[in-house]
């Protein structure tokens, strides 16, 4: 089984975009575009890793994330921010809310599947990493 990861973005061309490239490189895909539904499916699906858009209508990504480090049952999961606006201060926000890392947007294609390697580090509570196609894990 491949690790799993939830994508919160409130773009639908985006979460197209990013979703369809997760799925080729052998990543199973949970998709939400609003907070509630984000703190929902993370505690339903337990993804191995969040890739979490910081600007949504209504309660924002470092929000969504605060939340989800309260809580025992998703507080380990690695997350990833995602944003347009990756100055200095946005990413020391990004990391004191709880996040691992950061990705700009827009998403480089080529950038995105190697980064979140870099964070699952082989680790997945639902499988390999890069799905069984990938015999280096
Ligand atoms: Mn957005």
């Amino acid at each position: 089984m491949a690790a799993r990861i939830l994508v919160v973005e409130d773009n639908k061309l985006n979460m197209q975009l990013v979703s369809d490239l997760l799925t080729v490189h052998g990543y199973e895909v949970v998709q939400a575009s609003t907070g509630d539904q984000a703190l929902q499916l993370a505690r339903l699906h337990r993804p191995d890793l969040i890739l979490m858009d910081i600007s949504l209508k209504g309660m924002t990504g470092l929000e969504i994330t605060h939340e989800l480090r309260q809580n025992p049952h998703t507080a380990h999961i690695r997350i990833l921010a995602v944003t347009a606006y990756a100055g200095e201060e946005d990413r020391r926000r990004a990391l004191l809310a709880g996040c691992d890392g950061f990705v700009s947007k827009p998403i480089d294609t080529r950038q995105l599947p190697r980064i979140i390697a870099e964070h699952l580090k082989g680790e997945s509570a639902h499988g390999r990493v890069g799905g069984p196609a990938d015999p280096h894990r």
